[in-house]
This record gives structure tokens, sequence and C-alpha cells, in this order.
């Protein structure tokens, strides 16, 4: 980690955050007066790297500074950045990339909708940066809403960021929010991610709640993202796992019936399509389960026990699942019900064991679920053929580990998450 000079930054915080006095000349340079928003601006915790190009957060509220860019952009500019970059961590767009399943290739889509979507929240105060997207649809549409529009209503040769009304100039392509936006780890987080300080999520929730009551009832944007922070519609982990499981299953058995999937150009280039079956109407389904992490079995149950709710409503669980515990070994066993995997006792915590043996398994299931505390190595490259959902059980815990950019991650955590 390289140290820098913050005193830009300080400046920037204080354009956003200042009233504009008498003598400040009229115009984009006077500082913004949105004071509510200075309790996110300084918690954010400021990385200096030279591999992003401006400015990125994680999850976390790490904001990842290149230094060089730092000391030579104008604190407006800086400043403007600032407010886009914190509205993404306000409006929780990680979690909610999770939720609708936003995948590698659907990243740019869902990125693009949430910039349009900071845009009009940037509005009124002209504080957002001038080259974020404009979303030309209906202005009342969620960022998810957006996001299946891109995903679904254009023509499949087309790419949803390609013909966007900045498309001449291409600046929104080249930044790069970081994980704070889509959940996607980014190389140059995650080497820092063990040593740097955090915000925990309950400290995030807990800051979503004061800027939202420091920004007060008000017109516009800003007020219903206030409204929703207090009053918004809930995704309860339950919801996230299941439409996981939806999209594996619609992905693998060809049951087109949900959007998200819809290949675009990109996807087809690999297309990794498996025809339905007749011998083998339903999808298999593994589960791979951590016996040695530090979930309590009662945390475990109960997730395995929403499972398999899951399942029946899916009328997946038919077949029964394949239970693998992982210890020191790996077994693979039958079972009717996830609930009713036996449990073995503690040992190793490594699941790309348990994930090798449901590769094994033949038929090769199309599934494999991975309930984990998340301490554990995992494969570096994706299986062929079988989707794999990392179910991290939080069991209390606020912060639990990353998981590869190529896996489904859903947090078990039964505190559910605001939305909007
Ligand atoms: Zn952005």
């Amino acid at each position: 980690m390289t140290s820098f000079d913050t005193t830009r930054l300080t400046a920037a915080r204080l354009w956003v955050v200042s009233s504009p006095t008498h003598s400040s000349p009229p115009g984009c340079d006077a500082p913004r007066g949105l004071a509510y928003l200075a309790r996110g601006l300084y918690a954010l915790i400021p990385v200096a790297t030279p591999a992003v190009a401006q400015m990125s957060i994680d999850e976390q509220w790490r904001l990842y500074i290149n230094p060089d860019w730092l000391a030579d952009a104008d604190i407006p500019v800086i400043g403007r950045e600032l407010v886009h970059l914190l509205w993404h961590l306000l409006n929780q767009h990680a979690v909610r990339a999770r939720a609708v399943g936003v995948t590698t290739q659907t990243r740019e889509a869902w990125h693009f909708a949430a910039d349009t979507a900071i845009r009009e929240l940037c509005e009124d105060s002209a504080s957002g940066p001038e080259d974020l997207p404009i979303w030309e649809g209906d202005p009342k549409l969620t960022v998810e809403a957006r996001f299946a529009q891109l995903s679904t209503a254009r023509p499949d040769d087309t790419d949803p960021a390609e013909d966007s009304p900045d498309a001449d100039d291409d600046s929104h392509d080249h930044r790069d929010c970081g994980s704070g936006a889509d959940g996607f780890v980014r190389d140059h987080e995650a080497q820092h991610l063990p040593d740097l300080p955090k915000v925990t999520k309950v400290e995030s929730d807990a800051l979503r709640r004061e800027i939202a009551a420091a920004a007060g009832p008000s017109a516009g944007r800003v007020g219903r993202w206030v409204e929703d922070v207090s009053s918004g519609p809930q995704v309860p982990w339950q919801q996230v796992l299941a439409g996981a499981v939806r999209r594996a299953v619609s992905h693998t058995a060809g049951r087109g019936d949900y959007n998200y999937r819809r290949p675009s150009r990109r996807a087809a280039v690999s297309p990794r399509v498996v025809l339905p079956s007749p011998h083998r109407p339903v999808p298999g389904v593994a589960i791979v389960i951590d016996t040695s992490g530090s979930m309590s079995a009662a945390a475990l149950a109960h997730v395995l026990a929403e499972f398999d709710t899951i399942l029946d409503a899916l009328q997946l669980g038919e077949h029964g699942v394949i239970g693998i515990a992982v210890d020191t070994a790996a077994t693979a066993t039958p079972a009717r019900r996830a609930a009713d995997v036996l449990l073995v006792g503690g040992g190793g915590t490594d699941m790309t064991l348990g994930i090798s043996v449901a590769e094994e398994l033949r038929p090769k299931p199309e599934l494999c679920v991975v309930f984990t505390d998340g301490y554990t190595p995992w494969p570096d490259e994706p299986v062929g053929g079988m989707t794999v959902v990392a179910a991290l059980v939080a069991d209390g815990r606020d912060y639990l580990p990353p998981t590869p950019e190529w896996m489904v991650r859903v947090e078990c955590d039964d505190v559910a998450a605001t939305v909007r």
C-alpha cells in the first residue's frame, strides 16, 4: 500500500458538504452544501493504488484511489466522484446485484443501470460526475427493472452498454466503480482484504440510516431514497438463494423463463447450453457442507431447512439431493432432504475437496450449493457444466469472507437486506 497526500481528498469532501458562501461565484465550482453526506464521506477508508484509473470502492467502504489522478484532478471533479461512489454504497448496489444474479457477463448492464439511477440522485444538487449515463426510459423504474430491460429488451447482437447515450464519449466504459457497485471483488481489492480496516455490514447499515436521518424528508429522488431506507422493501436471503437456484435450473435445463439469462452476444461466444433430457427431467443438486467451521449446528440446520423449502417450492427435491460433508475427507451421501444430510464431526475446512467430489458424481449434478462459514480455499476456475453457489452462513457474524467471482454468492444472515 502506497502512502499519499490526502489533502485534496479532504478539500473534495469539503466541496461536497460545505454551504456555498455569498462570495462563491455562482456556477459549477461552488461547494454543493450536501452536509448530510458528511458522515458517509468521512467513513470511507482511503487506500492508494495505481491499479485503479481514478477511484473505486469495495463493499467494506474502502476507497481505492490512484494517487496520480488525485494529484491532478480538479477538486470539484474529485468531489463529484466521491458523491457518485458513496451513492453506490448507500443504495447497496452490491447486495442488490447479487440478489438479481448479476454475472460477469451482465455486470456492465447492472453498472450502467446503477449509474443512471445515481445520475438522477445527483441531479437536483448538480453533485454527480457529468458523464454518468442517462436513463431514457421510465424514470420511476428501479435499478433492478432497468437492468432487466437492458438484459432482455435489446436485440441479442447489441451490447447494452454500447449504444448508451454516451456511446460517443467512452469515459463511462473506463470507469470501474469496484465491488461496492456490483459485488464482484477486484484483484486490487482482494490483495488488501486481510489487513485493511473496514466498515462492517452492521456499521454500514447504521451509516445509511444516519445519513437518511440527516437528509430528512425532502423532495425528489433523495427524498424517495430517505423513505426507502426507513421503510423500504426487503430482500430476504431465502429469496436470493431461491433466485440463484432457479437461474441455475433454467440455465441447465433450458427453461427459458428467466429474463436475466437471455443470451447476450458475449455469452453466445461460449455457450454452455444443456438441453433438457428426457432421462433427467430434474436437475441434480449436490450439497457440500462445511462441518468444521464456526457455524453452530443450529444455524446450519436452520439454513438447510430453508433450502429444503426452496427445493420443494421449485419441485426440485423429489429426487432427493446428494449431501457431501467435508471434514478431513469428503463423503457423498444420498439423502431425501438437505436437512437429513448427516453432519460428520470437525476436521479440515477445504471446500475444494467437496466441490471436486460433486464434480465427479455420475450423473454430474447441475447445481452444487456449498454451505460454509466462508473460511476455505475455493477452486480457481469455474466447474464446467455445474453451477456452484456459495451459501455463506453468517451465524451472527457481520463480516463474511470474499468468494471467487465465478461463483454465485448468497449471504444467509437472517437479517434481510434493505434495498432500493
Ligand atoms: Zn458507478
